[in-house]
């Protein structure tokens, strides 16, 4: 099988790893702090806090952006479900923005919409979660202007895209976020067998996301509220949780990172091919804006005809090419459905997800595995036509 995606694992990062087996810390020792460090670099961002997964990154960062009970937070109904489940751990309501169904981002005329009806009816949203679907920024510039009219914080959920570039500048430099949120599982661009990493500006915004993947708990003497024990004492202020990245992961995710840029040159050339592969064919694909660098977490294409969806995608599974859907809309999901949401609510990312195919990609694809995908593709169009 050629699976959707997978990471790529060389020598250099094996002898990363063992180095920190052989060493002193094996968890929030020094090599973390130096990964933190190393992205915050990258992204062009002041800080970085690295968390077990963006999962728990973007739980972390609408607890450090006070989402509560009675708070309601949007996001992007073709997403991976955490995007969404971190509102409702936190107990705020959750919503969604329809996507532009060019880009599969969230549309900024929808957002524009929405956000004039919340505010009449007094349902703004708290915070809200754009998506960098496939690795393409979504128009942040606009979603900024836009809710800097009110009092909404911003997440980006980058998971698929580390490497990227929006107007020029890194994904995750939060020039028009709070918080930007990347996800290091091995399908992601790079990995550390699980992982996530949340940047932001905000020096007290990284504080309570460090405190708060650990417990709550510190034992910095100048934030104690008592001093009068001794040097053992630590002390817990806020309920956090156990949300720690090991140096193991940490020493994976810096080895990785000297690749980073490496892989988005390489996914690059491979979305490159299957561009020119596919022109032939009766296919569309998402459009990537001009003012933005994908990383190419994803390469989606889109059938003409909704019809063929299931049959295609089964019969190129059977051919042992691990295509895949990103992604059924969230709010369709049975969980979802039980909260409220119907079918019919977000009609673009309902109509996306019946003609949306993700092929292969990744860096070790080959351009040979690509034109086994490209001509079993074809021939099943032709079939099916
Ligand atoms: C993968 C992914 C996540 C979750 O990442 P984990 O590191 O697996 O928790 C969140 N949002 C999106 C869009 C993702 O693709």
């Amino acid at each position: 099988m050629i699976p959707y995606g997978k990471q790529a694992i060389d020598e250099n990062d094996i002898a990363a790893v063992v180095d920190v087996l052989k060493s002193d810390f094996i968890t929030q020792g020094p090599v973390l702090a130096q990964f933190e460090q190393a992205i915050a670099d990258y992204t062009q961002s002041q800080y970085a806090v690295a968390a077990s997964n963006a999962t728990a990154c973007l739980h972390l960062a609408c607890l450090a952006l006070e989402v509560e009970p009675g708070d309601i937070v949007w996001t992007s109904p073709i997403s991976f479900v955490a995007s969404s489940n971190c509102a409702l751990y936190c107990g705020a309501e959750i919503d969604f923005v329809d996507i532009d169904p060019n880009t599969g981002l969230m549309s900024v005329d929808a957002l524009a919409t929405k956000l004039t009806q919340a505010k009449q009816a007094h349902r703004l949203p708290k915070v809200i979660i754009p998506v960098h679907l496939c690795g393409q920024s979504c128009d942040m510039e606009k979603i900024h202007q836009l809710v800097s009219q009110y009092d909404i914080k911003i997440i980006e959920d980058a998971s698929h895209a580390i490497g990227g570039q929006y107007q020029h500048k890194p994904i995750g430099n939060c020039q028009f976020s709070d918080i930007t949120v990347f996800s290091f599982h091995p399908v992601k661009i790079i990995t550390t067998g699980e992982g996530g990493v949340a940047t932001t500006n905000d020096a007290k915004l990284a504080h309570k996301l460090t405190l708060l993947r650990s417990h709550g708990v510190t034992r910095n003497s100048d934030e104690l509220q008592h001093h009068e024990y001794g040097s053992w004492y630590y002390e817990q202020q806020q309920l956090g949780f156990n949300y720690r990245l090991t140096d193991i992961q940490a020493a994976l995710g810096l080895s990785q990172l000297n690749k980073l840029d490496d892989f988005i040159e390489r996914r690059n050339q491979l979305a490159a091919n299957y561009h020119q592969m596919i022109k032939p064919l009766a296919i569309d694909t998402l459009q990537v804006n001009e003012n933005c660098l994908s990383s190419y977490h994803l390469y989606v294409i889109k059938l003409h005809n909704s019809q063929i969806h299931k049959t295609v995608f089964e019969a190129l599974r059977a051919k042992k090419i691990g295509v895949n859907l990103h992604y059924f809309p969230i709010h369709l999901q049975p969980y979802y459905q039980n909260l409220g949401f119907t079918t019919g609510m977000f009609e673009h990312a309902e109509a996306y997800c019946q003609h949306a195919i993700s092929l292969p990609l990744y860096p070790e694809l080959s351009k040979q595995d690509q034109q086994y995908v490209i001509e079993t593709l074809a021939a099943l169009l032709q079939q099916e036509d």
